[in-house]
């Protein structure tokens, strides 16, 4: 099961997400489970020089409400408990 702030990637077409709201749901996308990236190492270099995504694109899943932030962006299809996840347009900018 996924936890909030981790990130993971698809093996297949490399694209990267990082859990923005929990799930039971298990993350899966071009049709395969995708890939718990470690905390350690790269991650810690990857929050810093990126610490805002562009883009902000964010997916979620309408069946365990998990839902993911998009760092990398494929045309990969992400799929949660079974069915295609929603994409959200990032429109929260009411500053
Ligand atoms: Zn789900
Ligand atoms: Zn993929």
């Amino acid at each position: 099961m996924a936890k909030k702030g981790q990130t993971y990637f698809c093996e297949i077409c490399r694209q990267k997400v990082v859990v923005a709201e929990e799930g039971f749901g298990v993350l899966v996308c071009c049709g395969q489970e995708m890939k718990l990236v470690g905390v350690k190492g790269m991650m810690a270099t990857w929050t810093t020089a990126h610490h805002k995504p562009d883009g902000g694109v964010t997916f979620v899943c309408n069946v365990c409400k998990q839902k993911i932030k998009v760092v990398v962006e494929t045309t990969g299809i992400l799929e949660c408990c079974g069915q295609r996840m929603q994409r959200e347009e990032a429109s929260t900018s009411q500053e």
